[in-house]
């Protein structure tokens, strides 16, 4: 069998994200609030916006700590894949969701891990650096899950930012998010 953690090419853009763009700092800060400092390495999370943060969530496969509603998707998602392939879900390592800190190609701005809606995965022993136009054979076999559950992956970004690990919730996703929130208020 195919090794899970081979780099392959990663597929043309019409194929993945169907629907979904790459979150903005701008609409993160509006719908979520300041996660803390902006800081190079991760920080703790602070303000109103800690209450939302589950610490230490087992969502299938492993634990994380991140936004409430991204740890229940991450149960949804990994839980179908589960049923769908089981090699994957045995064999899937995560590098981390919730980090309060600049993003590294821009420390201007917020990584979308800051608010625990991001998640970097891996197989095997290495994680693929951000920069490097290839991903690894497990991660491709999960991206469709990820965009199924309203999660962009980060293959899309272009140039030097592309991060074939990395999937955060989507734009469509945080703003349909901003609705449900404005639901429970009424
Ligand atoms: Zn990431």
């Amino acid at each position: 069998m195919e090794n899970l953690q081979d780099l392959i090419p990663i597929p043309a853009k019409e194929l993945m994200n169907k629907g979904l763009s790459a979150a903005r700092e701008s609409t993160m800060l509006r719908v979520l609030g300041k996660p803390g400092a902006l800081s190079r390495d991760c920080s703790d999370p602070t303000g109103p916006f800690k209450k939302r943060i589950k610490f230490g969530v087992n969502v299938g496969p492993f634990k994380v700590s991140g936004l409430d509603y991204a740890v229940e998707s991450l149960k949804q998602l990994f839980d179908q894949v589960k049923q769908e392939k089981p090699d994957v879900y045995n064999a899937v390592k995560t590098e981390g969701v919730l980090c309060v800190r600049a993003r590294r190609t821009n420390p201007a701005r917020y990584s979308n891990h800051s608010w625990g809606t991001a998640i970097d995965i891996y197989f095997g022993r290495k994680t693929v650096a951000q920069g490097v136009q290839q991903t690894q054979r497990g991660v491709y076999l999960l991206f469709p899950y990820f965009n199924n559950h309203g999660w962009y992956w980060g293959a899309e970004f272009s140039g030097d930012s592309v991060d074939s690990m990395h999937f955060e919730l989507a734009e469509e996703t945080i703003l349909k998010l901003k609705q449900l929130q404005q639901l429970k208020k009424k």
